[in-house]
């Protein structure tokens, strides 16, 4: 259960920063492939009485050939649904909407941050 070990990860983090958390807020990149349901009641278990904030961060693409920002809502619905499923191959079938390159860097929307713990 990827959920569940992604969820110990962000907990161990924020145990190391605060005895008794009240309040963190996590970045979700959309290319993250987790179900946020389940991440959230996987981390709601393991922190009692502690408010998260999780928000999605929109995935953007740079093309490194026209330097055009991608977002996947400009992609075309099969490639959507690929990243969908298999963000970790995205290099693999999306290719530029401007110029067809395939070669672009992930500049927003890849891994989990947190990006604020509160607590004492
Ligand atoms: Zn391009």
């Amino acid at each position: 259960m990827h959920e569940w070990a992604l969820a110990e990860a962000v907990v161990s983090f924020v145990s190391d920063r605060a005895d008794r958390p009240r309040r963190i807020r996590v970045l979700l990149g959309e290319l993250q492939n987790v179900d946020e349901e389940i991440f959230l009641s996987a981390l709601k278990e393991m922190m009692d009485d502690v408010e998260i904030d999780l928000t999605r961060e929109e995935c953007v693409l740079r093309c490194n050939a026209c330097k055009k920002d991608m977002k996947l809502k400009d992609l075309g619905e099969e490639e959507r649904e690929l990243v969908h499923f298999l963000p970790e191959a995205v290099h693999a079938y999306v290719s530029c909407p401007l110029c067809g390159s395939r070669d672009f860097t992930i500049e927003k929307g890849r891994g989990v941050v947190i990006e604020s713990v509160e607590g004492s």
